[in-house]
């Protein structure tokens, strides 16, 4: 589908070629096994990687569809989609590196990534250097002869902090180091990591590319060579993701640029509104001008996302009055989804920080995410107005 070079029709038209029957919309194929008409026919798959009509484990003629519209929204060669964002990433990192290789990350990344970098990457010989992601130049500091990737993650959560992707992927490129960006928060509609010089991107497709939080997916987009080698390592780790889900998921992503548009103009009038209040001591949102790096983000970026966090004045019990008092808002995590969530970060974790902890980590006690949705502007922004007040924020 080279006809077209719009993100809007690519999402609906990268995997028309596909279309086998009259129906406009696409099936679900649920079958594990396939048949063949002959023993070559067999040898002719097991010698062709990506092949998806032998055995659902190595793909399904509904996961190539959504694929083809994945790799399509990235811009990229090829894509994989995994049973999760989790999936993605835990594959990739498996497929691409061994004991003894060295991998530099940020401080500030998913919970799940830094989890998998801290605890599971040592128990296999790979060591971690962890860096503050504003700063390019501690990038550069902290590779080694043998660092083989860069992971990186912008805007970040739930501090909303940027990476600066084109002088990161250009410094480790020069050296030979494979870069791989999760681009979850911002979504392709708002910034194209692989356009920035970066190897693979990863979503988790729970969030906005499927856009209504009853699908758990992931995706990992990079170069055909690259796809094909993680692809090898995905179906003997066998994380992969049901037909049923990846027709849910690509059913979400035909409206990715709608809904997105949507919640970077939610997002924006709600951080503006925020800004403003005389009960809040502090927003983060990259599309601020007081966003102490709104330049790159400018740059980098399109729009500036559906996330955003800020900190009312009086602390985490003037915080969870607040979440407790709105009235559409529900107190989840997750984000990307139709209706707007607010969860306190620091409430997140199973037993609670110290406020020392906190802030340590950046996070300080009463710092509120939110991840908004498709509400009409002001009946959200109203929601937070009178949440403030009742929490006596003000
Ligand atoms: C949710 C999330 C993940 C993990 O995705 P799952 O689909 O939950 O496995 C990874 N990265 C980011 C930025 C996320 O928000």
């Amino acid at each position: 589908m080279d006809d077209f070079s719009s993100l809007e029709t690519l999402l609906l038209y990268a995997d028309a070629d596909d279309d086998a029957e009259p129906g406009v919309a696409p099936p679900i194929h649920a079958a594990v096994p396939f048949s063949a008409p002959s023993a070559e026919a067999f040898a002719e798959l097991s010698a062709t990687p990506r092949h998806d009509r032998f055995y659902r484990r190595y793909g399904s003629p509904t996961q190539t569809r959504l694929e083809k519209v994945l790799a399509a929204a990235e811009g990229a060669e090829a894509a994989l989609a995994t049973a999760s964002g989790m999936g993605a990433i835990s594959t990739t990192l498996l497929a691409l590196l061994s004991t003894g290789d060295h991998v530099v990350a940020q401080h500030s990344m998913y919970g799940g990534t830094l989890n998998l970098l801290k605890d599971v990457a040592p128990r296999l010989g790979i060591e971690v250097t962890f860096v503050d992601q504003t700063d390019t130049s501690a990038f550069a500091a902290a590779l080694r002869p043998n660092t083989r990737l860069v992971m990186l993650e912008t805007p970040s959560n739930p501090l909303l902090q940027l990476t600066d992707l084109r002088a990161v992927a250009g410094l480790a490129r020069e050296r030979g180091i494979r870069t791989l960006a999760d681009n979850t928060v911002a979504t392709p509609v708002n910034q194209r990591p692989l356009e920035c010089g970066v190897d693979l991107v990863v979503h988790s497709v729970t969030k906005s590319l499927s856009g209504h939080s009853d699908v758990l997916a992931g995706v990992v987009a990079g170069s055909g060579e690259l796809i094909d080698r993680i692809w090898h390592t995905h179906i003997l780790t066998g994380a992969v993701l049901s037909p049923h889900d990846a027709w849910l998921a690509l059913r979400g992503l035909r409206t990715l640029v709608m809904r997105v548009r949507r919640q970077n103009e939610n997002a924006l009038a709600l951080a503006r509104f925020l800004q403003d209040h005389p009960g809040v001591a502090a927003v983060n949102h990259p599309g601020l001008p007081e966003h102490p790096q709104h330049d790159l983000a400018k740059r980098q970026m399109t729009g500036y996302g559906g996330l955003l966090s800020f900190r009312p004045h009086g602390g985490r019990e003037t915080a969870e009055r607040l979440l407790s008092a709105l009235r559409l808002v529900r107190r989840a995590p997750s984000l990307g989804g139709y209706r707007t969530l607010a969860v306190r970060p620091a409430a997140m974790w199973a037993i609670e920080l110290t406020d020392e902890q906190l802030e340590e980590a950046g996070v300080p006690p009463a710092l509120i995410r939110v991840a908004v949705g498709l509400e009409n502007t002001d009946d959200l922004v109203a929601d937070f107005e009178r949440a403030l007040a009742a929490a006596g924020a003000a």
